[in-house]
């Protein structure tokens, strides 16, 4: 597990790169907008032209990409990476996307000969800096031993939750708390704010008690602060509580506390925050 390819460098996947890089893998880096490769090109890592050219003759080829139709275009579509790799080399996608479109790429790699995973993370950017994020590991636990020192190099280690597609249903319900958690501070913050509370002593007191779950005490600070450089961008929140909110709705689950939270997440959008970081949430509800 020597040559690696990396599809996707983003927020996370830049910095997941990095580890991998740092760590002396043989690294190959492909990104849709190639400008974002460079900081990785000067340290050492091959540029791919695309996926395909990637993925070609890699031991190990992993994507983080924003959501369900960047994977798929970036996997099966024209120069896509699954139809170059060679028989019996992994395909890891990392990104958080549906059970669904996992367990059928999960099938296309069978088909082939080519292992697959679905490894989405739990942690942000700064976790993924600083090489502890956790994998949540869907696919046949053969392969998923043999991923583990990439998993390794890259975050904590992983966890194998069963076969294909149920590291994305455990991310997905992971993610769905931690929305509901986030739009339901962004409302306490708010509300602190138009009532006259002090905001920091508001955000102090819900921090240390019962409230401050990690995400709350991660987040806080930035909605205290208004910064909201990004480290997750709020429309891959909505993405993620639109996909957590079919998968459940196939077992016959309503997520109303999560189509409530989709709701402030797209006023943040629509109000500018596009582009922004999540805490960003609180934005279109404080009264300036
Ligand atoms: P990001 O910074 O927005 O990066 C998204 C990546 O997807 C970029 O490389 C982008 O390429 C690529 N992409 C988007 N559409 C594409 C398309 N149609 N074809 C090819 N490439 C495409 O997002 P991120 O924060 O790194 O997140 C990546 C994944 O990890 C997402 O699924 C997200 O939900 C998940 N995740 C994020 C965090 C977090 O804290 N940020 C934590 C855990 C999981 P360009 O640069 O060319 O646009």
């Amino acid at each position: 597990m020597k040559r690696i390819s990396f599809l996707g460098l983003g927020l996370m996947g830049a910095a997941m790169a990095r580890r991998l890089l740092d760590q002396g893998f043989d690294l190959t880096v492909w990104n849709r907008n190639a400008s974002r490769a460079e900081a990785l090109v000067k340290s050492g890592a091959r540029l791919a032209t695309s996926p395909a050219a990637a993925a070609r003759n890699a031991d190990a080829v992993i994507a983080m990409l924003a959501d369900d139709d960047a994977s798929r275009s970036v996997w099966l579509g024209e120069s896509g990476a699954l139809a170059v790799m060679d028989r019996g080399a992994l395909a890891i996608d990392s990104s958080t996307l549906t059970v669904g479109w996992m367990r059928e790429l999960g099938a296309q790699a069978a088909a082939r000969g080519v292992s697959f995973l679905d490894a989405p993370v739990t942690g942000s950017k700064p976790q993924a800096e600083q090489g502890v994020l956790n994998f949540l590991v869907g696919g046949e636990s053969a392969a998923a031993e043999r991923a583990a020192p990439l998993f390794k190099a890259m975050g904590r280690g992983h966890v194998h939750v069963g076969p294909a597609g149920s590291g994305a249903l455990l991310k997905l319900i992971n993610n769905f708390m931690c929305g509901v958690q986030l739009a339901s501070l962004g409302e306490a913050i708010a509300m602190a704010q138009r009532s006259g509370l002090d905001v920091r002593r508001t955000a102090d007191v819900l921090s240390a008690g019962s409230p401050g779950s990690p995400i709350v005490k991660m987040v806080v600070e930035r909605m205290v602060s208004r910064d909201y450089t990004p480290n997750f961008l709020v429309p891959l929140m909505v993405k993620d509580l639109t996909y957590a909110m079919e998968t459940f709705a196939a077992e016959g689950i309503e997520l109303a506390d999560a189509r409530a939270a989709r709701e402030r997440f797209i006023e943040a959008a629509a109000a500018g925050y596009q582009d922004r970081d999540i805490a960003s949430v609180v934005e279109p509800l404080r009264r300036d």
